[in-house]
């Protein structure tokens, strides 16, 4: 039987994941682990992990008899800008540490890239599977040597390890950890709480973005597709919708008509501007069937509702 370790539990993505992976497994056999204990938590399985201390992930793994790791502690693209070689360890060394305990193991790992991969040189608007990764950012060349050091862990060690390559993740339960698409989540609590918000990006800076829940069922049929149809070890490109902020802006006011937003960009617009508009998922789409549920009008009005009976914002 599965049991799963999840690291990064409580960012945006490891809250909703423990709870789908849960769901699916049983909550017994899926341990939570962050850095920190969250503030309010009354989860028994939940252990503090430092992604960085590979004798502590050892002894973890041994002592619970893990078989999968969710690895998704990370430094996200803006904050990782701003401490670059601390971004750098967390991002590589922690991928090592759960690579090496895997290989010893023989365990199944997930482990998240991102579009931040691209640079200049890759297609803007449907960017393909394999291109030119030539990124800009310390993020970006982390996540590209990530993937390069997945598929160096299957093809000599033959650990079972599988990636996505997430776009901007939209969620609302967790709040966003830093990164250069944050804007799209923050958007719709300030639309909510004062009508107004003032965004870092320019109106039309367009990007591909994803839906939380597609992106967490997008995780689970990955990680449950047979190993023999998967023909990417490095990462999968996944799409959804790409919109940019003024697109947001305008498919918000539809529901909440006195909405207004004006734009102010700062160091992030040039994270942006390195990345692709669009995504082509295609081999995804042939290799495990990947297909999105959630368009933007669809996406903004799940989140109005949600954040309003969630939060209580009216
Ligand atoms: P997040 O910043 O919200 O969460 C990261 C978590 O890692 C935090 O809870 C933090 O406390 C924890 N952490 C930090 N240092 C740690 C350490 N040394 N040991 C253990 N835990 C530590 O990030 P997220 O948005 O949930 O992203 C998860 C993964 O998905 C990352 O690899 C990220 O690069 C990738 N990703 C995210 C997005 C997105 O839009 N959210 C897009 C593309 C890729």
């Amino acid at each position: 039987m599965n049991k799963i370790l999840i690291t990064g539990a409580n960012g945006q993505i490891g809250t909703e994941l423990t709870v789908a992976l849960r769901e699916r497994y049983g909550s017994n056999q899926v341990i939570g682990s962050d850095i920190k204990r969250p503030v309010a938590n009354h989860d028994h399985t939940f252990q503090v992990l430092d992604v960085l201390n590979k004798t502590a992930i050892q002894a973890l793994v041994q002592d619970e008899g893990i078989t999968e790791i969710y690895h998704l502690a990370a430094s996200l693209s803006a904050v990782a800008e701003k401490q670059p070689l601390r971004a750098w360890e967390l991002n590589m060394q922690g991928l090592l540490n759960v690579l090496d305990t895997a290989k010893i193991d023989q365990l199944k790992v997930f482990w998240p890239s991102s579009i931040a991969v691209f640079g200049d040189h890759a297609p803007k608007a449907f960017c393909s599977q394999h291109t030119i990764t030539q990124p800009r950012t310390v993020y970006g060349i982390s996540k590209a040597a990530g993937e390069n050091w997945c598929r160096y862990y299957y093809d000599n060690y033959g650990v079972d390890v599988r990636s996505i390559r997430y776009p901007g993740l939209i969620s609302h339960t967790a709040q966003p950890g830093g990164g250069t698409t944050d804007y799209a989540v923050e958007i719709f609590h300030q639309a909510i709480k004062n009508r107004q918000y003032t965004c870092y990006l320019k109106p039309h800076t367009t990007l591909p973005m994803m839906y939380m829940a597609d992106a967490v069922r997008a995780t689970l049929e990955l990680m449950e597709a047979p190993s023999l149809g998967l023909t990417v070890r490095t990462s999968y490109n996944v799409a959804a919708m790409s919109f940019s902020p003024g697109e947001l802006e305008a498919a918000i006011r539809k529901h909440l008509p006195a909405f207004r937003a004006d734009y102010r960009p700062d160091f992030r617009q040039t994270i942006a501007d390195s990345w692709p508009t669009g995504i082509n998922d295609h081999q995804a789409r042939h290799d495990w069937s990947w297909m999105p549920r959630y368009d933007l009008p669809d996406m903004v009005n799940d989140m109005l509702v949600r954040l309003r009976q969630e939060k209580d914002l009216r």
